[in-house]
């Protein structure tokens, strides 16, 4: 964590920016729950066990400069919440969502999937692909056991 953290420093500074330190604690806070898709808001509670004094419009205006820097991206998952997913260091593109309609729950798939498709827009429209946005919008496994456990049959009415 702290190897991102000094990397991202760099990168701040790089572009004329410091590293406060509400900054890094609102950096911490999403470096702590990567896996977790974070409302301002829920960055903003979880940033305050860390810096009291932190205020909420804070806490904005450094998730609005991580996403113009690309340490993380602003998402919506339908539900109107802007939500910030770290970008990962490994992955040059965004990495792709399964979100669950009936509980909300949402996954992420790490692995680009995109590539041969990404091959195939290089080679027949001289298109180079920086990156993309993957969600897929449906019942996660949880959601369909639970509905065939109560319903004797699937979504797709196979018993
Ligand atoms: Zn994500
Ligand atoms: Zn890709
Ligand atoms: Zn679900």
């Amino acid at each position: 964590m702290e190897a991102r953290i000094e990397k991202i420093k760099q990168q701040l500074q790089s572009q004329g920016y410091k590293l406060t330190p509400q900054r890094e604690a609102t950096l911490r806070v999403l470096l702590e729950n990567e896996e977790d898709h974070l409302s301002a808001e829920d960055v903003f509670m979880l940033v305050k066990d860390i810096a009291p004094e932190i205020g909420l419009a804070t806490v904005y205006r450094t998730l609005e400069l991580l996403s113009e820097m690309h340490v993380v991206e602003k998402l919506n998952f339908g539900d109107g919440v802007a939500r910030y997913d770290l970008r990962t260091e490994s992955n040059k593109h965004h990495h792709h969502h399964l979100i669950c309609v009936q509980c909300g729950q949402v996954s992420e798939i790490m692995e680009d999937w995109l590539i041969p498709l990404e091959e195939k827009l290089e080679r027949e429209y001289g298109f180079t692909v920086l990156d993309h946005r993957l969600d897929f919008q449906g019942i996660c496994a949880k959601c369909n056991a639970k509905a065939a456990e109560a319903g004797g049959e699937d979504r797709n009415g196979n018993a």
